[in-house]
Parts: C-alpha cells; sequence; structure tokens
C-alpha cells in the first residue's frame, strides 16, 4: 500500500502522455505525426490457462504491447505483479521506445506484463505460467520482432523459459529471442550488473555537474532488486555513504552507512530485508523523505505525487525505476531545484547491454565483460550530456529534455518511412 498516491495522478499511460505532450509541443511536433507516436502499434491481450501444483485450474492474464516499430524491432521487459494493468504496460512500452532513441539504440518500444504474484508461486507454476503466455504471444515476437527482457518479477530463469519455449515452436535454437539471459545460454557478461552500473555512471555525471565530491555524499535507495541493490552496492563502490535502503516488506536505515555486503548476504539468503539484524526499521514513504543528497527510488511507479514531492530532501533524484515520479510532482520538484535524471535515461543501462546481447546473439561471437562495460560507460555518458545539452537549450528539466531528445530521433525515422497506406 503506498500512502502517497493521489488519486488522478495514479495512470501511468496518462503520466506518460503529460510528459510527451509537453516535448512534442517544444519540438513543434506536426499533429499527425504527435497522434501516430502517441498511440502504441499493437496490444495483444491473452489468456493464460495453467494447471497450479494443488491441481486447480486458474487462468491468468497477459499483455505485449509494441509502443513504435519505427527505430528497430520492439524491446521490452516482461513484468510479473499482482497490480499489472493495460495501462501499465502501455506506459512501460512507451517508455522504452524513448529510451532507446535516448542511448540510440536501434530498437522501436515494447512491453509485457502477467497479472500474478510471483511471491506466491511455485518455480513449476511460474514456469508453466511463462511458457503458456509465451505461446499465446508466440506471433508477434522474434528476433527480428519483438525481443522481451526481464522486468519486476522475472530474471534469468524466466528468460531461459522463454528462449526454450520459442526455440521449440520454430525448431530452432534461437538465443537473439530474449535478453538478460544466463550467460551459458547467450546472456552477455555484464547484463545482471548493466542498469545499476549505468545509474551509477549518470550519478557519478550529475555530480560532476553539481560539483559534489562522491564521498561526501549520502543516498537512499528505494527497491533491493535486481536494479535496487546492484545500484546500492555501485554508489557504495563509489565511496557515497549510502544510509537505507527497501523492498516490499519496508526500510532498513542506518545513518552511518550501511555495511552493503552484508545486506547482500543478508538477501542473497533470505530474498527479502525482513530479519536483517542491523540498522533501523523504517517505512518505505519514510525513506524517500530522509535529509540524503541522492535519492534512488528503484522499485515501482508514482512512489513521488504531488503529496510527498515538497518533502523530498536529496537534491539529486536518479530514477533506477520507470515511472517512480507522477507528472504533477514534477513540477514541484523542478521548483526545489532538484537535478532529476529521468527513468529514460538513468535506467537505461540495462536496455543498453540488452541490445549488445542480441547483437552478440546474433554474430554468435562474445565480448569480454571489460569490453561490455567500457561500450556501456560511452553510450551511457554520450546519453546524459545530450540530455543535458538537451535541457539547457529549451530551457526545460532533465525529464522534457530526454524526451525531446527521444521523441524527436523517433519522429524523424516515422517521418522518414512514411506512411504505408
Ligand atoms: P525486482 O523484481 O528485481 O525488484 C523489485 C524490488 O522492488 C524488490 O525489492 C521488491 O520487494 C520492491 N518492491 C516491489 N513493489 C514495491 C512497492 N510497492 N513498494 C516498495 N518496494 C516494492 O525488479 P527490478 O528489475 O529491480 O525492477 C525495479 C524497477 O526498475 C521497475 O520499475 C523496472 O521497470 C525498472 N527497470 C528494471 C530494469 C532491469 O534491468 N531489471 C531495467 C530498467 C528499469
Amino acid at each position: 500500500m503506498n500512502p502517497n498516491q493521489v488519486l488522478g495522478e495514479n495512470n501511468p499511460f496518462e503520466a506518460m502522455h503529460a510528459r510527451f505532450d509537453l516535448a512534442a509541443k517544444k519540438l513543434g511536433l506536426d499533429e499527425g505525426f504527435y497522434h501516430i507516436l502517441r498511440t502504441p502499434d499493437r496490444e495483444l491481450t491473452v489468456a493464460i490457462p495453467v494447471y497450479m501444483d494443488d491441481g486447480s485450474l486458474q487462468v491468468f492474464t497477459g499483455y505485449r504491447v509494441q509502443h513504435s516499430l519505427a527505430r528497430g524491432p520492439a524491446k521490452g521487459g516482461i513484468r510479473y505483479d499482482p497490480n499489472v494493468t493495460l495501462d501499465e504496460v502501455r506506459a512501460l512500452a512507451a517508455w522504452m521506445t524513448w529510451k532507446c532513441a535516448v542511448v540510440n539504440v536501434p530498437f522501436g518500444g515494447g512491453k509485457g506484463g502477467v497479472v500474478c504474484d510471483p511471491r506466491k508461486l511455485s518455480m513449476a507454476e511460474m514456469e508453466r505460467i511463462t511458457r503458456r503466455y509465451i505461446a499465446g504471444i508466440m506471433d508477434i515476437i522474434g528476433p527480428d520482432r519483438d525481443v522481451p527482457a526481464p522486468d519486476m518479477g522475472t530474471d534469468g530463469r524466466v528468460m531461459a523459459w522463454i528462449m526454450d519455449t520459442y526455440a521449440m515452436h520454430v525448431r530452432h535454437a534461437s538465443t537473439a529471442i530474449v535478453t538478460g539471459k544466463p550467460i551459458e545460454l547467450g546472456g552477455s557478461q555484464g547484463r545482471i550488473e548493466a542498469t545499476g552500473r549505468g545509474l551509477q555512471i549518470v550519478t557519478r555525471e550529475a555530480l560532476q555537474v553539481l560539483k559534489r565530491d562522491p564521498r561526501t555524499c549520502s543516498a537512499a535507495v528505494q527497491g533491493a532488486g535486481n536494479v535496487g541493490q546492484i545500484t546500492a552496492h555501485f554508489l557504495a563502490q563509489m565511496g557515497i555513504k549510502v544510509i537505507a535502503i527497501s523492498d516490499i516488506t519496508g526500510a532498513i536505515v542506518d545513518e552511518k552507512g550501511l555495511d552493503m555486503p552484508a545486506v547482500r548476504a543478508h538477501l542473497a539468503k533470505a530474498r527479502t530485508l525482513e530479519g536483517y539484524a542491523a540498522g533501523e526499521r523504517i517505512t518505505n514513504a519514510q525513506l524517500l523523505e530522509l535529509p540524503v543528497d541522492i535519492l534512488v527510488p528503484a522499485a515501482t511507479e508514482n512512489v513521488i505525487t504531488s503529496r510527498n514531492a515538497a518533502n523530498v530532501k536529496a537534491k539529486l533524484l536518479v530514477e533506477g525505476a520507470n515511472g517512480p515520479v507522477t507528472a504533477a510532482a514534477d513540477k514541484i520538484l523542478d521548483e526545489k531545484g532538484v537535478f532529476v535524471i529521468p527513468d529514460i535515461l538513468a535506467n537505461a543501462g540495462g536496455v543498453t547491454v540488452s541490445y549488445f546481447e542480441w547483437v552478440q546473439d546474433r554474430m554468435g561471437y562474445f565480448w569480454s565483460e571489460e569490453e561490455v562495460n567500457q561500450r556501456l560507460e560511452t553510450m551511457m555518458v554520450k546519453a546524459f550530456n545530450d540530455v543535458v545539452d538537451m535541457a539547457r537549450r529549451f530551457e526545460c528539466g532533465n525529464r522534457i529534455g530526454a524526451y525531446m531528445l527521444g521523441v524527436d530521433r523517433v519522429a524523424k525515422a516515422t517521418k522518414m518511412r512514411g506512411i504505408y497506406a
């Protein structure tokens, strides 16, 4: 339960549209293309009947949305969460379109979701849901059509089942159908850490802009999954004092700085922060208002809203999650002078290394971790500078700067392709 949710601010697709509209206006996008880019290309809803371990039959709902294919195959994760809605998947798909364009990888944007609670499913049930869902969306995915990846509630193991199910249907091995796979199945070195590493890179760049030394900064991180946990680890490695981290069960805080290796060891064993002995317990809502220099929301959407934005004390907000800030909260953060690194830039390290994975799978030739990290560094720094330049040039915040950069690239590709009639 998120106490800061505000009625009318919750719909992520509307939140995406609100920012898109501002960017489109500043870019002077003509009306026809404005409507094209606002509308998802394709949406598929599938029923997923599955026998549960107790013998009962349950029907889950799955979605796959392809927002844009203008710049390449759709690309985007698959989310398993009880709160997945079609509008959420639409928003996440559109964010992938802008994100891929911001880091300039040759993909469009897509996203998938299954309404289920992975914490309540056995491994065998997860596998049956995954395989049936993939069979259901089989016609629209493929290495040249739409390439899924992990998101909340899914991981490398789920990606392996996706690859196998797809391979069984097409009757040949196809590693490039999905990214975020285990290394043994054509995954890329550095993919698991990529989103967190990208967040570290943009945080470092932003601290340079703000003329702050990381070793004098403190941070709080919401979320202890792939993105939150790994980002917290990398920030601590930079010398930043990470004083709080949370998961769905709440947060732990230690003003002296958390012992990140100990937190990670506990998470690896218990898979939850519950039971971690050191530090104090606070709520997720309290974590967001801690007096820290850097705040990294890396769990879910709509956690900073018009209700709590004024209470955010951090001067640097680095969006690990997609859509953690509502459109109404943007204005408040701008007025407070918070330097925001928006989701479509900040967490783009994941899709960037997913792109590297897809390239390596297609070549059948794999890079060292050093090479992957070096290429990621180059692309994230370039995207960061492009966004900050855009924001300066058009006298807007980084979020609208990032949207302008992404929307402009997609609009140009869409116009060049023309309208097939
Ligand atoms: P994950 O499932 O690995 O971890 C999610 C974390 O958030 C867990 O610690 C969970 O307990 C916590 N959480 C879930 N619901 C919560 C709630 N309501 N309140 C507080 N905490 C909650 O997921 P992830 O892959 O780390 O993804 C997190 C966010 O980052 C999502 O918004 C996702 O779209 C985004 N993202 C992920 C990637 C990636 O590579 N995995 C890339 C880009 C963006």
